[in-house]
Parts: C-alpha cells; structure tokens; sequence
C-alpha cells in the first residue's frame, strides 16, 4: 500500500518521502480514503500509531483543493489538543505536511503572551492548533470566529476530558458552522467519551487500532 494509493496528491507524497514515510500506518490507510471523501471520523488510536498524519494529511489536501481565501481573525481548520506539548507537535507536523501547500499554519496555547496569539492569527490561518482555554479566551475577546470553519479535529479526547475541558469544548462546538467535517480521536473509549463523540460527529466512519 502506498500514499498515492490512498488518495493523496503529488505534493503531499513528496513531502511524506522527505520525511523517510513510505508506507502508511494502519490508522493512516483506513482513515485518509474515508476523510478525503469527506466523511466524519470517531478514531480510536494511542499516539504512537501515526494519527497526526492520519488527520492532517487529507485535512491538507481538501483545504486545499477548496482554495477558500481565509478572513482575518479566521481560521478554517482547528485542531483542539489538551497539552501545550501535543499542540506544538501537531502544528510542527501540519508545517511540513504542508510544506508546498501555501496553507497558513499557527497554533495558540496558554503560557505565551496573549498578544503573540492575536498577532499570528490576525490575518487568519488556515490551520490553527489550540487548546480549549486559550482558544476561548481569543474569542471572547474578539480576536478570533470560527464562523468559517471547514474542519474540526478533537484530539485526544480522553485526556480532555481528564483535564475538565468538557464545558470549554461544548461551547466551541456550539459555535462551529453546522456544515463542517468533524473528526474526533481517543485513545480510550469509555461511555461518557462515546456519548460527547455523539454530540460532535455525524455518522462517522469508525476506525480502531
Ligand atoms: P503520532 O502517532 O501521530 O504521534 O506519530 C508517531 C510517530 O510516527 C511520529 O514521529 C511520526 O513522525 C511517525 N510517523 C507517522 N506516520 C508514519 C509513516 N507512515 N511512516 C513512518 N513514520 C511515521
């Protein structure tokens, strides 16, 4: 099996190779045809298993294929994660995933100067990694809508919740345009976690590893 197989453009391919990834994880090959055709994901995965890419790869590829001109104070994908530590990865992935994509990367998290995340998202992103508080904290004071959002992706659900950003999340999703691609990923998949991924998603593509 290989990337081009599944789907993904040239250029992204390209980027992968660089990279030394030539073969697709199983998380990577069930999910990436199902996300390109557009659908919602409820992923059941550790990290470890190459999920970022399994997301961010087709992610990349439809935002760019939409070629939406991104608004100021806009974003068009956010990924929200629990940790400063994973929201740095993510966002270091989404730059050379996308390296030939043009796509505006940025990510905010608490800890930084608010002002430094109202500076990198003035102009807007396209993909825009955060987690919940400070995310909320850009929007409330008017820095940030995520009336366009084309994509969400909720990772590490588990440990969100662990954090108690359950009330923070169902107010982010509570803004989100109805019409977007949601895709929702956790290690563990207790009750309280399938019934938030209930809330999130529409009739998922269900993929375990
Ligand atoms: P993740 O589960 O997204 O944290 O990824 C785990 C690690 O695997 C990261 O260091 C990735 O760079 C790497 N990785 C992801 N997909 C592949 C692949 N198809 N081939 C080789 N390495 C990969």
């Amino acid at each position: 099996m290989s990337f081009q197989k599944l789907g993904l453009n040239r250029s992204l391919v390209d980027a992968l190779a660089e990279k030394g990834y030539e073969t697709p994880t199983p998380i990577q090959a069930q999910s990436i045809p199902a996300l390109l055709d557009g659908n919602d994901l409820l992923g059941i995965a550790q990290t470890g298993t190459g999920k970022t890419a399994a997301f961010m790869l087709p992610s990349i590829q439809r935002l760019v294929a939409a070629n939406n001109r991104v608004k100021p104070m806009r974003c068009r994908m956010l990924v929200l994660a629990p940790t400063r530590e994973l929201a740095s990865q993510i966002a270091q992935s989404a730059t050379e995933y996308g390296r030939y994509s043009k796509l505006r990367v940025a990510t905010v998290f608490g800890g930084v100067p608010i002002n430094r995340n109202r500076r990198d998202t003035a102009a807007g992103v396209d993909i825009l990694v955060a987690t919940p508080g400070r995310l909320l904290d850009l929007i409330d004071q008017k820095c940030l809508s995520l009336a366009d959002l084309e994509i969400l992706v909720l990772d590490e659900a588990d440990q969100m919740l662990d954090l108690g950003f359950i009330h923070s999340l169902k107010k982010i999703v509570a803004m989100l345009p109805v019409d977007r691609q949601s895709l929702f990923f956790s290690a563990t998949m207790p009750k309280a976690i399938r019934e938030l991924a209930g809330k999130f998603l529409t009739d998922p593509v269900e993929v375990k590893v």
